[in-house]
């Protein structure tokens, strides 16, 4: 609920005085300029406001560093300012435009997840399909049994539907058209179908894909994350209903 922002962003004269804590931010423990929403007091409930804060500037500080289920190759750490200054310079946009800036951000954000479940899917499928031809059980390959050939083309196509979704999404956006509900359906059926793949293409792989040293247990890792972030699939159903209910 991105409107109960808590951090504070209180005015003294040039500058503003930040307060609060971002937690979960990806590479925060790396950055040097971090883009941070927070809210100023005297706007009430319209003072969403956002600020590029600098890693040197005093009051800012990195927090707890995370350990992550996957996506192992970006950091996560908590972003923690204490009556940290910002000079009014490093506000972006106007005050109290930061909802606006947030929710076109976001929207941008997760046709970018959407692409990147396409992506873990893509992978998990030529990976499936390379090992059904050279793993041979009962006397034939696996690709030669109807219950993994059909169930890899099931995931084709669902693969194909999503990747439509996510270029639909894309197109809208670079063509100045609204895309808000056609971004959160790409996100929405990208990233679970990412995650229902990641466990069937465990199951082609049999005992071998439960190793670690198997490809497939990194995309069911990696998978669960893009039903998270950048908003849940509950969020992208709370976005999609609500547009047939405006
Ligand atoms: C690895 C990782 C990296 C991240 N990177 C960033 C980052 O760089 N920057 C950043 O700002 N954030 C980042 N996040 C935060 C991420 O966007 C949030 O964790 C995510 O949006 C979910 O919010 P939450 O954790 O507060 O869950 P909650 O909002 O507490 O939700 C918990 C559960 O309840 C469900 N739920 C909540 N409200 C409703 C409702 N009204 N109806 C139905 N179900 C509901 C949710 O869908 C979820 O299943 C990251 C998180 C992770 C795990």
């Amino acid at each position: 609920d991105v409107s109960s922002v808590q951090m504070t962003a209180t005015r003294d004269g040039e500058n503003y005085v930040l307060n609060g804590t971002k937690i979960f931010i990806t590479n925060g423990d790396v950055c040097d300029v971090v883009l941070l929403f927070a809210n100023v007091p005297e706007l009430g409930e319209r003072g969403m406001t956002a600020f590029l804060v600098e890693a040197d500037m005093p009051g800012y500080s990195k927090g707890k560093k995370y350990d992550k289920l996957g996506m192992r190759a970006a950091t996560n750490a908590d972003q923690v300012l204490e009556d940290c200054r910002v000079p009014s310079a490093n506000r972006l946009g106007d005050e109290g435009r930061g909802m606006r800036i947030f929710l076109e951000l976001i929207d941008h954000g997760r046709i970018g997840i959407a692409a990147q479940a396409n992506g873990i899917t893509g992978a998990i499928l030529e990976r499936a399909v390379d090992y059904a031809k050279s793993r041979k059980q009962f006397g034939a390959p696996l690709a030669s049994y109807q219950a993994i050939g059909w169930r890899l083309a099931d995931m084709y196509t669902e693969l194909e539907a999503a990747r439509l979704l996510t270029y639909q999404a894309a197109w809208l956006a670079d063509n100045g058209q609204s895309f808000r509900t056609q971004a959160a359906m790409a996100k929405l059926y990208a990233t679970e179908l990412a995650m229902r793949t990641s466990t069937l293409g465990i199951q082609v792989f049999g005992g071998y894909g439960y190793m670690m040293d198997s490809p497939m247990q990194r995309y069911f890792r990696d998978a669960k994350l893009t039903e998270i972030y950048e908003g849940t699939s509950e969020v992208q159903r709370m976005v999609i209903s609500a547009s047939l209910f405006r």
